[in-house]
């Protein structure tokens, strides 16, 4: 094994990456940072036809934003570059070629058609077929064709080569997550390892570049276990099993309720994102938010992810990436499924809300507030964000909680007005807005003394009194301290409210 502790990341530009993959990324760089070693970003861009534009723009911006920054990368190369196996492809052939002068993979010249045959003839019969060494030998390959017809066939050119799966093994890898893990060979088929059109498939590449490229530790999801066979099969062929690096699965992360992987498709489905940023798609079916756009902080959601699939062993939840690094284990990652508990995700965010210093925070929600129209003052956002940010867990809900603090009252709570504005205390209300005019000055201590030795004097309850002034403000009863809010929006604009409350509450109570 390599000196050095060299992961990397190595996602296929199919897509927008989803959160899994970035939990991935997370698992690695922690490690990385925690031995002093390398986290190397590869992008696997080998199979043309899944290959989507602008998805690898997309892994370099996520990564960016998550502050996962790769130490050698396609975009900052290193001395093991390229980083893109695209750019590597003059590489793989001759590792193939040796592989098949070794005996250890086979030229497969089979026709579209006769597999195809093969495949149906396997269906008649409720079989699938598996190019495996069951039966490689009735078909048309360099195993089975005389020295002539395989000169003659190789000069045709399009033809796959094959890895020979050795009959009747036990393969065991020992996983650093989940231990002994052990497949049998005579399951496994001779998967393509180069393609007909000259470019190695994701198998042949990921081992030439995990070797090339002096990874240790290869850390992926648990979905690439069972390819691990054919991997070690390949270490083995080509004589670098005393480098293998090693390797650990990580659990899948599974859908809310528990039961099956937490796929693509179930942002949709359960209403929120698991990607980390949006993604425009080719069609506008396709586009979707990330958890930027839903309003989390990036060191919440990598704090929410680091938890899923790992926990330190102590009541410690809060960490932040440095934290991570240093609290990180290998041995503490899980073997069974993690569930995505947005519940919880969302609780992560609200810690960071709450942690975030007033005028940081008043930076990222300035332009939710713009984008409605509203150009605060630095201090009135301040202000707002502090009296706010307990009460919200994601930052588009500073402007659904809290738009009051900008626009007239859209809607009142009914409950209080009909339960507090009544025709004997009519007076009193009108009082309350006599003693409102002459409070100066109009900051929160003054009013709330104020306004309770009113209270007071008058044998009132502070309830009926304050409910009614929360709601003619706010419109709810659900806002921060009633007094803090009355000073941020100043006396005139308050008297303003009340006096809509009131033509309000009026009406409300003439129907009702
Ligand atoms: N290209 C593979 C992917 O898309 C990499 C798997 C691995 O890490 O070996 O996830």
């Amino acid at each position: 094994m390599a000196d050095n502790f060299r992961v990397r990341f190595a996602p296929s530009p199919t897509g927008a990456l989803h959160i899994g993959g970035v939990r991935t990324a997370l698992y690695n760089y922690l490690l990385a940072k925690q031995k002093g070693g390398a986290f190397i970003l590869r992008i696997e861009d080998t199979d043309q036809t899944r290959y989507v534009d602008g998805a690898e723009k997309y892994i370099l911006e996520s990564l960016a934003w998550c502050g996962l920054t790769p130490d050698e990368s396609p975009e900052h190369g290193g001395v093991f570059g390229p980083y893109r196996q695209s750019e590597r492809k003059g590489i793989y052939q001759k590792y193939a070629e040796q592989l098949v002068e070794s005996g250890n993979a086979y030229y497969a010249f089979d026709s579209a058609e006769a597999l195809q045959a093969k495949r149906d003839e396997y269906e008649a019969a409720k079989k699938t077929f598996k190019y495996d060494s069951s039966v490689r030998m009735e078909m048309d390959n360099s195993l089975t064709m005389t020295e002539d017809e395989i000169k003659d066939r190789l000069k045709q050119g399009n033809y796959p080569i094959r890895l020979k799966v050795p009959k009747n093994e036990t393969i065991t890898i020992e996983d650093e997550v989940r231990g002994m893990v052990s497949f049998e060979s005579n399951e496994l088929d001779d998967k393509i390892i180069m393609k007909a059109d000259g470019m190695p498939t994701y198998h042949l590449a990921n081992i030439v570049d995990d070797h090339l490229m002096e990874i240790s530790h290869v850390i992926r999801g648990e979905e690439w276990l069972p390819s691990t066979a054919h991997h070690v099969l390949l270490y083995r062929f080509l004589d670098w099993e005393d480098t293998m690096p090693k390797f650990a699965h990580l659990p899948l992360i599974l859908k809310p309720t528990g039961k099956g992987k937490l796929s693509k498709r179930d942002g949709a489905k359960f209403g929120f994102p698991v990607f980390p940023l949006a993604w425009e798609g080719a069609k506008a079916e396709d586009a979707f938010d990330g958890f930027r756009e839903f309003g989390f902080l990036p060191e919440a959601l990598i704090n929410f992810l680091a938890f899923l699939g790992w926990n330190p062993g102590t009541e410690q939840e809060i960490f932040s990436l440095e934290g991570l690094v240093e609290a990180f284990d290998l041995e503490k990652i899980g073997k069974s499924g993690a569930r995505f508990n947005i519940e919880k995700g969302t609780w992560f965010n609200q810690q960071y809300l709450i942690a975030t210093p007033d005028a940081q925070l008043a930076k990222m929600v300035r332009p939710i507030i713009e984008a409605q129209g509203h150009q605060p003052s630095d201090a009135f956002l301040e202000e707002f964000v502090g009296l706010m940010k307990e009460r919200v867990t994601r930052l588009p809900e500073f402007w659904d909680k809290g738009y009051y603090f900008f626009d007239k009252v859209k809607e009142y709570e009914q409950k209080p007005i009909k339960k507090k504005w009544k025709p004997n205390m009519r007076p009193h209300f009108d009082a309350l807005v006599e003693v409102l005019k002459n409070i100066e000055p109009f900051d929160a201590p003054t009013v709330e003394t104020k306004v309770k030795a009113f209270i007071q004097d008058n044998e009132l309850r502070m309830g009926d009194i304050l409910q009614i002034f929360r709601v003619a403000i706010s419109g709810t009863l659900k806002g921060p301290d009633v007094f803090k809010m009355a000073a941020l929006l100043g006396k005139t604009e308050v008297l303003e409210r009340f006096k809509l409350g009131y033509t309000y509450f009026d009406e409300l109570k003439a129907v009702s």
